[in-house]
């Protein structure tokens, strides 16, 4: 069985790159990035997710979700 992963952003709570953006700088395999402002997901680097749960634990405002897709 394998995991997928897919990461969402709560964009309506995540306070941006330029006043947090600690998503993109502590995760080790560069899912999050930023566009302007907004934090991105880089959907191919996705599966490389260790869940670590770093950005989760660094995040002040849990506006990241990790969601586990599991194939049959
Ligand atoms: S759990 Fe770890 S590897 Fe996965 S997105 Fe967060 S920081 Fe990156
Ligand atoms: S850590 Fe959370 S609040 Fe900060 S930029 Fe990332 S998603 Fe947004």
């Amino acid at each position: 069985m394998s995991i997928f992963i897919k990461i969402k952003i709560n964009e309506k709570t995540c306070k941006g790159f330029s006043e947090c953006g600690e998503c993109v700088k502590i995760c080790p395999v560069n899912i999050f990035d930023k566009k302007e402002n907004r934090i991105i997901t880089i959907e191919v680097n996705e599966d490389e997710c260790t869940l670590c749960n770093l950005c989760l634990d660094k995040c002040p405002v849990d506006a990241i979700e990790i969601e586990k897709l599991y194939d049959k």
